[in-house]
């Protein structure tokens, strides 16, 4: 891997999500390689995630809120803002009122790029395609004075492979004595089909090669203790998070700051 030269200190990143995990599974190695390279890395996230895996458990969104501080805080994120909109109701949320949330944001940190979902919401969550619509609404209110817009996608069969060697993690220890049962299966992410996400995703424009924070990555994600039980991400070793979870993809919005930013010099860029 080669090392991405350009000077990146002083500049600004905003990331906008709608629950706590998102950032860390969607973009955690390019958050966490922001950071390390003195770029002031900011999320949003729009609710406490509170109906998640785990809902009716008390108090759910509050050690959602904790476990997003742990998980920001491993991977070098400087400021986050934890809204409490409603879990699974942000398509249907006044959209103004979202779009000044996040305007409120962006006046705040006042970010070169914004990050946020693509289109398919990583795997099709209306919640995550609500925030990719309201973000892009609200730079595309803000003329010529926007930061850049990148949206986070994930190619097709990423998170099965992840399964895939969780599985037979997970068939070792079996077989060695372990204690695992059937009901501890890695057979999900986050609680999520692993063959939803990146299925129809548009074609990214940018990977970043962020394998050496790929255990970074992994760790903010076992931050998220109430989502990762159970799952294919309990299995994984930094080896598996560097081959797995190493490559990132961003695809370039059509509205925003037009040109290149400073992401495009952190990785390989494609035309579109
Ligand atoms: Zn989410």
């Amino acid at each position: 891997m080669s090392e991405p030269s350009r000077d990146v200190t002083g500049s600004s990143l905003v990331a906008v999500f709608a629950h706590p995990d998102d950032e860390s599974l969607a973009c955690g190695g390019l958050l966490a390689m922001c950071a390390e390279r003195g770029v002031r890395v900011s999320v949003l996230c729009l609710t406490h995630g509170e109906h998640g895996p785990g809902r009716g458990r008390d108090g759910l969104g509050e050690l959602r809120a904790q476990e997003l501080r742990e998980a920001t805080r491993v991977l070098g994120i400087r400021d986050v803002v934890l809204l409490d909109h409603e879990d699974g109701m942000l398509p249907w949320i006044d959209a103004a009122r979202l779009e000044a949330d996040i305007l409120d944001v962006i006046r705040r940190f006042r970010p070169d790029v914004v990050l946020t979902f693509d289109e398919d919401g990583l795997y099709w969550h209306p919640d995550h395609i609500a925030v990719h619509e309201r973000t892009t609404a609200a730079i595309a209110g803000l003329g010529p004075s926007a930061p850049a817009l990148r949206y986070v996608s994930m190619p097709e069969g990423a998170m099965r492979a992840l399964v895939e060697a969780a599985s037979s993690h997970a068939q070792l220890a079996t077989s060695a004595g372990g204690t695992t049962g059937s009901d501890r299966a890695p057979g999900r992410i986050l609680g999520v089909d692993p063959d939803a996400f990146g299925s129809q995703a548009p074609e990214p424009t940018l990977v970043v090669e962020a394998g050496q924070f790929a255990a970074r990555k992994l760790a903010a994600l076992r931050c998220h203790r109430t989502q990762v039980e159970g799952s294919a991400l309990e299995w994984l070793d930094e080896r598996d998070a560097a081959r797995l979870l190493g490559t990132e993809h961003y695809r370039r919005a059509a509205v925003g700051a037009p040109g290149d930013s400073f992401l495009e010099g952190l990785g390989t860029s494609y035309a579109h």
